[in-house]
């Protein structure tokens, strides 16, 4: 598509103050929910799509809908360093001046995936292969984030904020949130006032967000996961307004969907392993995701399948009822079996 020929993204004030703009986005996905608040003093914006040159058509378009310029925009929040979150926050601050607000836990995320001359792709493709990927399955991945790292450039200069910060932001005053899982130094904002909670990609209505387990993140990431949707299950919030898909007002319900669905997919790893095991197959990550998503259609989808049944099978390994053992050496250097 050329960019000449975009449409303006849809924008609609969802609460008095908080504008939704429906970003397209390059990937399966195709939508971000980025938000815009108004304030005395000038406009936030809260994540800002992968940078292309679609996407800085369609912030040209939508801001001149809203009737304001790139000077009008005082504050750039990233919640995580996710591309289509992340992605045009560089170009928005060059184009701007704002700073660019990102938890101060997420930052080494970011600089490990998206720095020019970053390694992340080769590092995830040889992860991948250690747990069974093979090489002409994974060999694609690395020229493919290096893609993505440059629909994340220019690298934008980061003022970091801390768990439990007041950000006035518009005309409001949200609570700073770490909830790590989905990203590691993932950051939603709470605004106790008004009760709402702009929640990004922690808890989304139709789809359950995906959880990745990285060769340099943490090592449990879907139980940061299940802690934090713990942590936000509890708050009075009227409205959820979230990363992507419709908004949501029962949050304690849709936590406890979520979890339910995380759960039943751990049973469900766990069985795979199982019936390899019998099998006399070696349950590599390969193996077991391929039993539990089967062969994807797109590089997006490989990657995400891929890190999130090893996500899985490391919470089993982690909570004593898988190991992780010695590949063939051949075909992986690691497997699973049962725990004794
Ligand atoms: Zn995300």
């Amino acid at each position: 598509m050329r960019p000449q020929s975009v449409e303006a993204p849809p924008v609609q004030e969802l609460l008095p103050g908080v504008y939704q703009l429906a970003m397209p986005i390059p990937v399966p996905l195709k939508v971000v929910n980025l938000y815009l608040l108004p304030g005395r003093t000038g406009w936030t914006v809260v994540d800002t799509g992968f940078h292309t040159p679609e996407t800085e058509a369609r912030w040209r378009l939508a801001l001149a809908r809203l009737g304001i310029g790139f000077e009008d925009l005082e504050a750039i929040v990233v919640t995580h360093h996710h591309p289509d979150h992340m992605g045009a926050a560089g170009w928005l601050q060059a184009q701007s001046g704002a700073p660019v607000l990102m938890l101060r836990q997420e930052i080494p995320q970011a600089e490990r995936f998206w720095r020019p001359g970053t390694q992340a792709g080769e590092a995830i493709s040889a992860f991948f292969q250690d747990h069974g990927m093979p090489k002409e399955v994974a060999a694609p991945l690395a020229p493919h984030h290096q893609e993505q790292v440059e629909r994340v450039a220019p690298f934008p200069e980061i003022t970091p904020v801390d768990p439990g910060q007041e950000l006035r932001l518009g005309r409001w005053r949200f609570e700073v949130l770490w909830t790590p899982g989905h990203a590691e130094g993932l950051m939603v904002l709470w605004e106790p006032e008004a009760r709402f909670l702009l929640g990004n990609d922690l808890v989304l209505a139709t789809i359950t967000p995906n959880i990745s387990l990285w060769p340099f993140a943490a090592e449990n990431p879907l139980a940061q996961y299940l802690a934090s949707l713990r942590q936000v299950a509890p708050l009075p919030a009227r409205w959820v307004l979230p990363g992507h898909r419709e908004p949501i007002q029962d949050l304690a319900g849709r936590v406890r969907e979520i979890e339910g669905h995380h759960r039943e997919r751990l049973a469900r790893v766990e069985a795979i392993v199982q019936v390899l095991e019998r099998a006399g197959r070696l349950a590599t990550g390969w193996a077991v995701n391929l039993e539990l998503f089967g062969p994807q259609p797109d590089l997006f989808r490989t990657r995400f399948a891929m890190a999130e049944t090893l996500a899985h099978l490391e919470y089993l390994v982690l909570h004593g009822r898988l190991q992780r053992v010695e590949g063939d050496g051949a075909m992986a250097r690691f497997a699973y079996r049962t725990a004794p």
